[in-house]
C-alpha cells in the first residue's frame, strides 16, 4: 500500500515538473538564462586564452632577443671552446635567474658544454629539434610552449661567419653562416600563469555576477513580456464565467491581437448563432401557436352558443380541421429542416434520373395546378443521370413547383425546363405569377419568411419552404437563383453537380 501511495506522489510530482516546463515564462527565462550563462562562459574561456598566447609570445620574442645577443657574446668569446670567461658565465646565470629558467650551450658535436643548472655538462642531447637545427644549419629561432608544464623552450642557433676563400665560385658571395652550436634554453611561465590564475578569478566574479544580473532580467523579462498572455487569459475566463459579453480588448503585441481577434470573431459568431436560435424558437413558437389559438377560439365560440345548427357544427369542425392540417405541415416542414440543418452527411447518393424524378413530382403536382388552372408543363431534350439524394431533390422541386402554382395568378402557367452540361444539371421553374418584390428577394430563403403573411397563410405557406429547398441544394453544393418581375412572374433556377462532390 505504502509502496503504491509513493508512485503516486512520485507521479504527481513529475507531473507537476512537467507542466512547470510547460509554461511559456519558464521555458522564456530558461533559454535567456542558458544564453546569458553561456556567452559568459566563452567569453571568459576566449579573454584568457588570448591572453596566454600573447603573453607566451612577448615573453618568448624578449628572450630570444637576449638569447640572440648572447649566441654573439659566445662566438666573440669562444665559449664553445673554452668555457672558462667568466663574463659568459655570469651572463648565462644571470639570464637564467631573470628568467627562472635554464640555459644549455650545446657544441655541433651535440655535447652539452655549459648548463646552468650544472646537471647536463659534457653530457649528449638528442633532442630532435637541436639535431635538426645542427644538421640543416637552420638560422631561425625556435619556440616551444609547453602549457601543462608551464614552460617554453626556445632554441637558438649559434652563428659564425666565415670569410670564403677565394676562387671558391661554388658560393654565390664572398662570406658564408655557419651554425657552430645551439643554446638551449627553457624558461618558466610562472608569472604568466599567475597572471592568468588571477584574471580567472576576477573573471568568474565578474561574470557571477553578470550571471545573477541575467537570472533577474530573464525573470523580469519574462514575466513582464508574457503578462498579456494573463490579462487575455483572464479577460477569456470573465467571458467564460458570464461576468461580460463584452469581446476582449487591451494594448498588446501582434500575436496577442491576433488571439484577441480571433477569439473576438468566435464570439459574434456565437452571438450570431444564438441571436438566430432564439429568433428561430421565437418564430416556430409563433408559428405553431398561431393554428392552435385559432382551434381554441373556433372551439370557444361554439360552445359558447347554444342549440347551433348542425350546418354551423360542421363548418367549424372543418376550419378547426384546416388549422390542424396546418399545423401538421409546419411540424413535418420544421422536422424537414432540421434534417436538412445536419449537413452534407444527411445525403443519400444514389445515380438518379432526373428526368423521370421531375416526371413523378410533377405527377404528384398537377392536381393542385388543376385546381388553379395552371397549366403544368415539363420540358427537358436530353437524358439526365445525376448523383444526388433522390429524396431531398424531389423536396426541391416539390417546393419551387408549389409555390410556382401557389403565387400565381388564375389560368397562368408554370414552366419545368431541365437541361445539362458536362458537370452540372440545371432546373428551371418558371411562372407568370405575381412576382417577388426586389426588396424581398433577398429574404425568400429566411425561415418564415414571406413576401404577403396573410396571403401566404391563406394558401397554407408555412414560410419554410424555400428555406428547405435552398439546404437542399446547398448540401449538393448547387446554387439557387432567383429572378423575378412583378405582376409578370418568377424564375428559379438550380444548378447541382452531376457527380456529388463528396459527402463530407
Ligand atoms: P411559403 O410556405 O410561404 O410558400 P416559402 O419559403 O416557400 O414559404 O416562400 C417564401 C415566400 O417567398 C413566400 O411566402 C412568397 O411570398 C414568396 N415566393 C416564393 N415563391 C414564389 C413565387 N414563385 N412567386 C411569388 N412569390 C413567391
Amino acid at each position: 500500500m505504502d509502496f503504491f501511495l509513493s508512485k503516486i506522489r512520485d507521479l504527481a510530482i513529475w507531473l507537476k515538473i512537467r507542466n512547470i516546463f510547460k509554461s511559456l515564462r519558464v521555458r522564456f527565462f530558461i533559454v535567456v538564462s542558458i544564453t546569458g550563462l553561456l556567452s559568459c562562459l566563452v567569453m571568459h574561456a576566449l579573454i584568457l586564452q588570448s591572453y596566454e598566447d600573447r603573453a607566451v609570445n612577448v615573453k618568448s620574442t624578449e628572450v630570444q632577443t637576449q638569447l640572440r645577443i648572447l649566441a654573439n657574446h659566445l662566438i666573440t668569446y669562444n665559449y664553445l671552446q673554452d668555457t672558462s670567461s667568466e663574463l659568459i658565465n655570469a651572463e648565462l646565470d644571470m639570464l637564467a635567474n631573470l628568467y627562472d629558467g635554464r640555459v644549455m650551450v650545446i657544441n655541433d658535436d651535440l655535447k652539452v658544454v655549459k648548463d646552468t643548472y650544472n646537471i647536463s655538462q659534457g653530457k649528449t642531447i638528442i633532442s630532435e629539434e637541436v639535431v635538426n637545427c645542427l644538421k640543416t644549419g637552420s638560422k631561425g629561432t625556435l619556440s616551444k610552449y609547453d602549457s601543462a608544464n608551464g614552460y617554453i623552450e626556445m632554441i637558438t642557433p649559434i652563428i659564425t661567419t666565415e670569410v670564403i676563400e677565394e676562387g671558391d665560385i661554388s658560393v654565390g658571395g664572398n662570406s658564408n653562416e655557419v651554425v657552430r652550436g645551439v643554446l638551449l634554453t627553457s624558461v618558466s611561465t610562472e608569472t604568466i600563469d599567475n597572471t592568468l590564475d588571477i584574471l580567472s578569478q576576477r573573471a568568474t566574479t565578474l561574470e557571477t555576477l553578470i550571471v545573477l544580473i541575467i537570472l533577474v532580467f530573464a525573470a523580469l523579462v519574462s514575466y513582464a513580456l508574457l503578462k498579456p498572455f494573463d490579462r487575455i487569459t483572464s479577460a477569456i475566463n470573465d467571458v467564460k464565467e458570464g461576468f461580460t459579453d463584452k469581446p476582449v480588448v487591451g494594448p498588446n503585441y501582434l500575436e496577442t491581437e491576433q488571439i484577441i481577434n480571433a477569439f473576438n470573431a468566435l464570439l459574434r459568431r456565437m452571438k450570431v448563432l444564438d441571436d438566430s436560435r432564439q429568433e428561430f424558437v421565437s418564430n416556430v413558437s409563433h408559428e405553431l401557436k398561431t393554428p392552435i389559438t385559432s382551434i381554441k377560439v373556433l372551439a370557444d365560440s361554439l360552445l359558447s352558443q347554444e342549440d347551433v345548427p348542425n350546418e354551423v357544427y360542421r363548418e367549424f369542425m372543418s376550419d378547426i380541421g384546416e388549422e390542424i392540417d396546418r399545423e401538421d405541415k409546419i411540424i413535418n416542414d420544421l422536422l424537414a429542416l432540421v434534417k436538412m440543418d445536419k449537413k452534407a452527411s444527411g445525403l443519400t447518393i444514389t445515380s438518379v434520373d432526373v428526368v423521370s424524378l421531375t416526371e413523378v413530382v410533377l405527377k404528384r403536382m398537377r392536381p393542385i395546378a388543376r385546381k388553379h388552372n395552371i397549366d403544368l408543363t415539363l420540358e427537358s431534350n436530353r437524358a439526365i443521370t445525376a448523383e444526388i439524394d433522390e429524396v431531398k431533390i424531389s423536396l426541391v422541386i416539390m417546393n419551387l413547383v408549389e409555390n410556382a402554382i401557389k403565387y400565381n395568378k388564375e389560368n397562368g402557367t408554370v414552366k419545368v425546363e431541365l437541361d445539362a452540361d458536362h458537370q452540372y444539371f440545371s432546373i428551371k421553374v418558371i411562372d407568370t405569377g405575381i412576382g417577388i418584390p426586389q426588396d424581398s428577394l433577398d429574404h425568400i430563403y429566411e425561415r418564415f419568411y414571406r413576401v404577403d403573411k396573410s396571403r401566404s397563410r391563406e394558401i397554407g405557406g408555412t414560410g419554410l419552404g424555400l428555406s428547405i429547398a435552398r439546404n437542399a441544394v446547398l448540401m449538393h453544393r448547387g446554387s439557387i437563383d432567383v429572378q423575378s418581375t412583378l405582376g409578370e412572374g418568377t424564375i428559379f433556377t438550380v444548378r447541382i453537380p452531376l457527380i456529388s462532390v463528396g459527402t463530407k
